[in-house]
């Protein structure tokens, strides 16, 4: 009896050293198999970010690559002037004949973060857009469509300044072509939440107006951007919008989704 008792505690004694041994083998060829597979998960996912966001306002933008989308963080204050900096500012503008609503830049949070597909999928149906921040401009500001609260802009048309843009309520947004970086040229205005770049009025692939615009003001053409390749992107359409003299920035719906 003794030593069949010895035999059974002997034995869990001697697989558990066997096991041990197994376990440190197999942590070495772990290791190396590993690193394998992260390198291929790093290849799936690490795309360059797109030339065009060079382009953004640094010093309120923050843009960065997480997997296949693209993170734009911004603390929404514009590079250029507008009387909505407010008097004192050294970017306050004086511009009589808005009508300004009771806000200003400095007493108003205009921070947006987005995150954007880095590779629009335009396989899909279409999709409109919403109040609210529609995409980020160059300037780090936002882009809203072509309605404010629940009715036209017209109503909101006095109070947008000389760059197509307002507070209220919400961040700091443009309605209208943004004439601060872009007025009737080929420039780039920004990229909207499909993750499709939006530009002004002409295209930098003809050096005019295209003439093949979708519903959405896009089309399939290089940009200067795009080192000579052809790339789906949205222009600010060339139709006047109502009574205020300018263009509707971006009115939908969107394609990129
Ligand atoms: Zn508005
Ligand atoms: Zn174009």
């Amino acid at each position: 009896m003794k030593k069949r008792n010895l035999i059974f505690t002997y034995v869990p004694a001697v697989t558990g050293v066997l096991s041990l041994l197994f376990a440190f083998t197999a942590c070495s060829s772990d290791s190396s198999s590993d690193d394998d597979a992260s390198e291929e998960i790093e290849e799936e996912t690490v795309t360059e970010l797109h030339a065009a966001y060079a382009a953004f306002n640094s010093d309120a933008t923050t843009i960065y690559l997480d997997g296949s989308n693209v993170v734009i963080e911004t603390t929404g204050l514009p590079d250029h002037e507008t009387v909505y900096w407010g008097e004192g500012n050294d970017l306050y503008l004086d511009e009589p004949d808005v009508q300004v609503t009771p806000s200003i830049m400095s007493s108003n949070n205009n921070a947006t973060t987005i995150t954007v597909d880095a590779t629009p999928d335009l396989s899909g149906s279409t999709v409109d857009t919403a109040l609210n921040t529609i995409g980020i401009a160059v300037s780090g500001a936002s882009i809203f469509n072509d309605q404010e609260g629940a009715g036209a802009l017209d109503q909101a048309a006095g109070s947008l300044d000389w760059t197509g843009a307002h507070i209220g309520p919400g961040v700091y947004h443009y309605h209208l072509e943004p004439k601060a970086f872009t007025n009737d040229d080929a420039n780039l205005v920004g990229v909207l939440l499909d993750g499709v770049f939006l530009y002004g009025r002409q295209c930098d692939a003809t050096g005019t107006y295209p003439t093949d615009l979708d519903a959405s003001g896009g089309h399939t053409s290089t940009t200067q951007y795009t080192d000579g390749a052809e790339e789906y992107h949205y222009h600010i359409i060339n139709e006047l919008y109502s009574n205020t003299g300018s263009y509707i920035a971006f009115a939908g719906p969107y394609q990129g989704y």
